[in-house]
């Protein structure tokens, strides 16, 4: 193994049953090793995927080399129920005009009247008289229905009934929805990247609105349409198949002489304001990470629509725009967990040889687990005391490093996971905060500065792979702020200075909601040419921050989208 000739342990994997192929792929061929439940130690491992949802005990007991792949609690925006529910209280605190991109739902049973009225008032209106009924529970276009009597509404499970797009952007007389990649790799703060890859999924048969029930032409499942019989014809424009990646499908909005920039600002806006919903009620998680994926319809005026937010994606390949899409994925997923050189250290033999191998007597615990630092006596907390207590030349944090309210949470989840600052040479704890329980830390890496400045010195730890691109604020090279991208995933939230500070402590929604309006007039009229940008407008756009459009293939700075016609 690379990593063992490097002189340290390689990082070691672990997948729950049903967790997909790709993950094992990829994390093999960067030289990791799997998990032997039968050879090795219990908390002996760095990474733990699951599909599922983790039990609460995992993240209590989490140690600090280890990152789990889910948040708790994602339920809220993942269940349609809920996401439905979520949506509409954050339409009525926040206004319609922000929160207009998810169709019409109601829960039934319990909102049957609801829906009789506004199927009432919509056909006596003329309005778009199309309803979708999916089971709240189910994936993969299961139960699914269209229908537009109320007659043929028949359910025995819960179900949401949602009006139906009817007037959906086609390519070739095909209906397709999106399917983008979204990482959260921290609620509190909140961070969230977009991935620039993503599939575009199309029906196979050509859409129209006289048989409903064809599902071939309704529904975008891969999971349905692979089964179609014109799923391996070559269909004109879309080809065989039913996959495109984004890559693709930019080129084919480019060559159609499409502007759209706006778009992809307003799909991200969608991104944001749906996980803005969950943020404040997701428990803190330090090492813990989502991967999310947003299933976006675009209609004919360009207006993106979001139609619901999948828990584990789909990672299963299908087909050769599923290997190119998601084995990329993975690799940057595993680039934004910010795995060091300290990982590696997880048995007793490692870190001894490691201790060895720097000058000096003392060393300083380079990572506290989460949990330690969360509750007051946690399993995690004396987990971590027994591994101290064995590891000789680790200093274990006094007890009174304890922190209790949410606020200081915040501020020490920067020296965990959260802290994305992906440079491996620094692995110290940084202590900034001035919370007084911490000053014990910060005196042992004063008190022994010349030795944290050995011990901080590592190799890089992308052995077998390439590092990831890291993009750093350039303006004040701030490494509290978020990177800009790391591989292809482009800081989405925060923005600028505005919405960093709004992420910290309690996530101040209101203030984001303006910001993102703010922006987005920005740039609708920048495209459109109504307004000239000022030079006061783009200074503010840019703060600290280099924050990047995603969407296009390279993607420019926001300032410089919103100075367009400036120029
Ligand atoms: P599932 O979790 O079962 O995949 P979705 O909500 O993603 O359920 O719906 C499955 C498919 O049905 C979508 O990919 C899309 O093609 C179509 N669809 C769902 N909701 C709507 C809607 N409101 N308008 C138009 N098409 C929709």
């Amino acid at each position: 193994m690379a990593a063992r000739e490097h002189g340290f342990a390689p990082l070691v994997f672990r997948l729950h049953g049903g967790a997909p192929q790709v993950i094992r792929e990829v994390l093999l061929e960067r030289g990791w090793e799997e998990y032997d439940e039968q050879k090795q130690e219990e908390g002996d491992w760095n990474l733990y995927w699951r599909t599922s949802a983790f039990r609460n005990s995992d993240y209590e007991n989490i140690l600090p080399w280890q990152r789990l792949n889910h948040h708790p609690k994602m339920i809220h925006i993942t269940r349609k129920d809920c996401l439905t529910r979520h949506l509409r209280r954050m339409k009525s605190a926040h206004g319609a005009a922000s929160y207009d991109f998810s169709p019409a739902a109601f829960t039934l049973p319990n909102e049957y009247t609801k829906f009789l009225a506004a199927y009432v008032r919509n056909r006596t209106a003329g309005k778009p008289r199309y309803w979708i009924c999916k089971p709240v529970d189910l994936s993969r276009g299961r139960g699914i229905f269209l229908f537009d009597n109320i007659k043929d509404l028949t359910y025995d499970s819960p179900v949401i009934i949602q009006r139906y797009i009817s007037n959906p952007l086609l390519i070739s007389g095909y209906k397709f929805d999106l399917r983008i990649y979204v990482c959260v790799k921290s609620f509190s703060p909140l961070i969230i990247y977009m991935h620039q890859e993503g599939l575009v999924r199309f029906a196979t048969e050509k859409y129209n609105l006289v048989s409903l029930d064809n599902v071939y032409a309704h529904l975008t499942n891969t999971s349905i349409n692979k089964f179609g019989l014109c799923y391996t014809a070559d269909k004109e424009r879309v080809g065989r198949g039913c996959k495109w990646t984004m890559n693709k499908f930019r080129s084919f909005l480019h060559n159609q002489g499409v502007n759209e920039l706006l778009l992809w600002r307003k799909i991200s806006n969608i991104v944001i304001l749906t996980l803005l919903t969950a943020a404040p009620s997701v428990p803190s998680s330090p090492n813990c990470l989502e991967l999310l994926g947003f299933d976006i319809l675009i209609d004919t005026s360009f207006k993106p629509w979001l139609l619901e937010v999948n828990y584990s994606p789909a990672l299963s390949l299908d087909c050769p725009a599923d290997v190119t899409v998601k084995k990329g994925l993975i690799n940057d997923i595993i680039d934004l967990m910010n795995y060091r050189m300290i990982d590696g250290f997880r048995q007793k033999g490692d870190i001894r040889r490691y201790m060895r191998s720097c000058t000096g007597s003392h060393y300083i615990l380079t990572k506290i687990p989460p949990a330690f630092l969360l509750s007051k006596t946690s399993s995690a907390q004396r987990r971590w005391q027994k591994v101290c207590a064995k590891r000789k030349n680790i200093t274990f944090p006094s007890i009174k490093t304890t922190i209790s309210s949410r606020h200081k949470q915040t501020r020490i989840h920067h020296y965990q996971m959260s802290d994305v600052s992906h440079d491996d040479e620094e692995i110290n704890v940084e202590v900034e905060s001035d919370d007084c329980e911490l000053t014990t830390l910060r005196r042992v890496r004063q008190s022994s500065s010349n030795v944290a400045s050995t011990v901080c010195k590592l190799p890089a730890l992308y052995i077998n792979h390439k590092s990831p691109t890291v993009r750093y604020n350039r303006p004040s090279q701030d490494r509290s702020i978020p990177p800009s991208r790391v591989g292809d995933f482009i800081l989405t939230f925060p923005f600028n200075e505005v919405t960093w500070n709004a992420s910290r402590d309690d996530v101040g929604v209101k203030s984001v909601v303006h910001e993102i309006q703010k922006l987005t007039s920005r740039l609708a009229s920048s495209f459109s040419g109504k307004e000239r940008t000022n030079m006061d407008q783009r200074v503010a756009v840019r703060d600290r921050f280099e924050a990047l459009l995603w969407g296009p293939k390279n993607p420019p700075l926001l300032s410089e989208c919103c100075a367009l016609k400036s120029q």
